[in-house]
Order: structure tokens, then sequence, then C-alpha cells
């Protein structure tokens, strides 16, 4: 699991997003896993997180969707309510920080 400090949050880089083209779901067919799931659906959530389980990207991915605070889907093989809690905790060091 990610430690998310300040230092450890990669700048998203938009003109060249190179960890978006190793990511595992990209390999996926369309439609094959849902990685916008029903909060409620722990099977598909459980589908999705198995895939980002071996994403070679994940902390990245993970990184970039707290530091845009995307607010569904699984990203980095975490659940909104789960990356909530990191953003808080990632939020709390900054503004110790300054
Ligand atoms: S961690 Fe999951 S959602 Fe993120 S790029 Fe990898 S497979 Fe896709």
């Amino acid at each position: 699991m990610i430690q998310m400090t300040e230092g450890l949050v990669p700048e998203p880089d938009m003109d060249h997003p190179s960890w978006r083209e190793l990511a595992a779901c990209l390999r996926l067919e369309e439609g094959e896993v849902d990685f916008f799931p029903d909060p409620e659906d722990v099977g598909a959530i459980a589908v999705a997180k198995a895939v980002c389980a071996t994403c070679p990207v994940a902390e990245e991915c993970l990184a970039y969707a707290i530091e845009t605070n995307q607010s569904e889907g699984i990203w980095g093989g975490l659940t909104p309510k789960e990356r909530a809690r990191l953003r808080r905790r990632w939020l709390e060091q900054i503004r110790r920080a300054s």
C-alpha cells in the first residue's frame, strides 16, 4: 500500500502520460471489467481490484486519483471511500508542512 506523503505524489504530466500506457486495465477488452461499479457491488469491486493488483503503475494511478480528487471508480486498487481516507491524510500532511 502506498504511503501518501507530500513527496510521493508525482505531478501528473498530461502531455506525456506514460504511466497510462502501461496500465493493466488498458490491456482488457472493452467492458470486460467494470472499474466504476456500484459501490455496493462487492463482487465487481473485487474483480477490478484484482486487475489493479497486477498493474505495474498502480502507485502512479493511485497518486493521480488522489491528487485530482477522483470521486468515482476504482483507481490504484482503491475505492472512492478508501482513497478519501488517504487524501485527507495527504492534505493534512501538506497543511502541517506549510
Ligand atoms: S491501478 Fe487499476 S485502474 Fe489504475 S491503471 Fe492500473 S489497472 Fe487501471
